[in-house]
């Protein structure tokens, strides 16, 4: 394309609220073949909110509640602000030594004792029955069961749960019928993915749902990398600080513009709205600018 073109397309895609990093980037908006969206924020709200606390015996729930919020002011993550919310009107303890346990959850010093709030599969020591059946639970019905642990001892569960964007199906349906290839990518349960992709429509060629769940950061950037090595040119859309290195490794990063600092500095394009229609915009306008892929 002619410098000119680009430029026009580059005007465009501002006038779009589709931000790129340079003119450049248009080229490889153009190849995409594959979509990973990450779900926290991305195909969901991100507004979480707590829908359920459950306690090991013998634990006040307004002192879980306070501790676990203490621990989480400390936090930007989605989940950590749902807790903080739900605490409101609870006298909170002091923290100190915050910890940010990537993709698994935060920490800190309350009240003189270690307090975590993780994934389940990242809490310390035994899980009671009791405990273990309110995750399990959760999770088959889409929500995300997190685990507070005082001092190494599980101590309860808070359950949380997120809506999607109201224009998230209809994007990836027309990303689909552009010949594109969704994939959520996500450091949260298999059920709670599983739950998503299916209200949104994110299916492989078989039907069935396209999910890569459970994983690290590190994680999302293998992922990427595993689609790349079987020959996708792929783009990855995300908004949160454990997306940020798998956006600077994807052939195109996508970052949602209500989205963490962090994750807008490693892409390469920045969607104003942090909307999923501003995918299919870009996309299109790339290849209206470049010329469809050959
Ligand atoms: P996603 O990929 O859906 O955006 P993340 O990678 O941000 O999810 O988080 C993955 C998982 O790590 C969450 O589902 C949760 O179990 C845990 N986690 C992350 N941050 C926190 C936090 N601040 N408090 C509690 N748990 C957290
Ligand atoms: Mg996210």
């Amino acid at each position: 394309a002619t410098p000119t073109a680009l430029m026009v397309g580059t005007g465009r895609g501002a006038q779009l609220g589709i931000l790129l990093k340079g003119p450049e980037v248009l080229e490889s908006t153009r190849r995409v073949d594959t979509v990973v969206l990450d779900k926290t924020g991305t195909v969901t709200t991100g507004e979480m909110a707590v829908t359920d606390v459950f306690v090991a015996d013998g634990v006040d729930v307004d002192r879980l509640l306070a501790r676990a919020a203490a621990v989480e002011s400390g936090s930007e993550h989605p989940i950590g602000r749902a807790v903080v919310r739900r605490a409101d009107g609870l006298d909170l303890p002091d923290s100190s030594e915050f910890t940010n346990l990537a993709g698994a959850g935060v920490s800190a010093t309350v009240d003189g004792v270690r307090v975590s709030v993780t994934r389940p599969s990242d809490a310390p020591g035994e899980l009671p029955a009791g405990l273990r059946t309110a995750i399990d639970e959760a999770s088959a019905q889409g929500a995300t069961p997190v685990v507070v642990s005082v001092r190494d001892e599980v101590a309860g569960v808070i359950v949380v749960a997120d809506t999607v964007k109201p224009t998230s199906a209809a994007a990836i349906a027309e990303l689909r019928r552009m010949g594109l290839r969704p994939v959520l990518l996500t450091g949260d349960n298999e059920g709670a993915a599983r739950h998503v992709a299916a209200q949104v429509g994110i299916v492989d060629d078989a039907g069935g749902a396209a999910v890569i769940a459970n994983v690290r950061p590190e994680g999302k950037v293998d992922a990427i990398a595993r689609l790349q090595a079987d020959g996708r040119v792929v783009a990855m859309v995300g908004d949160g600080v454990n997306d940020a290195a798998a956006l600077a490794s994807a052939d195109l990063g996508l970052a949602m513009g209500t989205g963490t600092d962090v994750a807008i500095e490693a892409s390469d394009l920045t969607l104003v709205s942090g909307d999923l229609w501003a995918v299919v915009d870009a996309i299109a306008l790339a290849r209206k600018t470049l010329g469809t892929i050959k």
